[in-house]
């Protein structure tokens, strides 16, 4: 996976644009790989999360795999990495901030999209419905508005929490609560399936 943050282009041409329709499953037997740079302006739904179009266009990188367990068929898997440098408002101070993500997802591809069983819930991947070709533009967009934080902030903010900015601000807290429709399906699906360490 260095390959995949390394700063120095491989020396085939990178994939402007991931595709629209891949068969997972083929991409999966033949331990496929694809990398490319895709910008905000392509990401409509993770763009109208954002602050501003500041930060680095979204670098990504999708590999098949078949994962070999004893006593188990082997499994079609892909391997969703995003790097992303993304224009949010600090909740602290409420200035711009970059939020850096670097988030790497495993998904096992499955026929149908079946109902969860508690393994399933207690999985490690997640179950990836590959039957018909899928959109990897969407799935990168996907991932990266969930990786948004529910709360984003600055490490240390640039001035500090602000007099005129504090909490007691009634304007403030709405602020706030505007700034993050996701918020709540983020936390749904929290409650509902574990994503992998990362
Ligand atoms: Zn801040």
């Amino acid at each position: 996976m260095t390959a995949a943050s390394s700063k120095s282009p491989p020396d085939r041409p990178l994939a402007s644009r991931p595709p629209h329709a891949l068969a997972l499953f083929d991409f999966a037997r033949a331990e496929g790989e694809l990398r490319g740079v895709v910008p905000l302006s392509a990401l409509p739904r993770l763009r109208d999360l954002l602050a501003s179009d500041a930060g680095a266009p979204v670098e990504w990188t999708l590999r098949g795999f078949q994962r070999e367990r004893a006593g188990m068929r082997p499994q079609a898997m892909v391997v969703l990495h995003v790097h992303a440098e993304l224009g949010l408002i600090c909740q602290r101070c409420l200035q711009d901030m970059i939020q850096e993500v670097d988030d790497a997802v495993e998904f096992r591809l499955v026929v149908d999209e079946p109902p969860l069983t508690l393994e399933e819930l207690e999985a490690e991947d997640e179950a990836l419905p590959a039957q018909d070709p899928v959109d990897v533009l969407e799935l990168i967009e996907d991932q990266l508005i969930l990786a948004l934080p529910l709360v984003p902030m600055h490490a240390v903010c640039p001035q500090g929490p602000t007099a005129e900015q504090s909490p007691a601000t009634p304007g403030a807290a709405a602020q706030v609560e505007r700034q993050h429709p996701f918020a709540n399906l983020r936390e749904l699906m929290g409650n509902t399936k574990k994503r992998g360490a990362s």
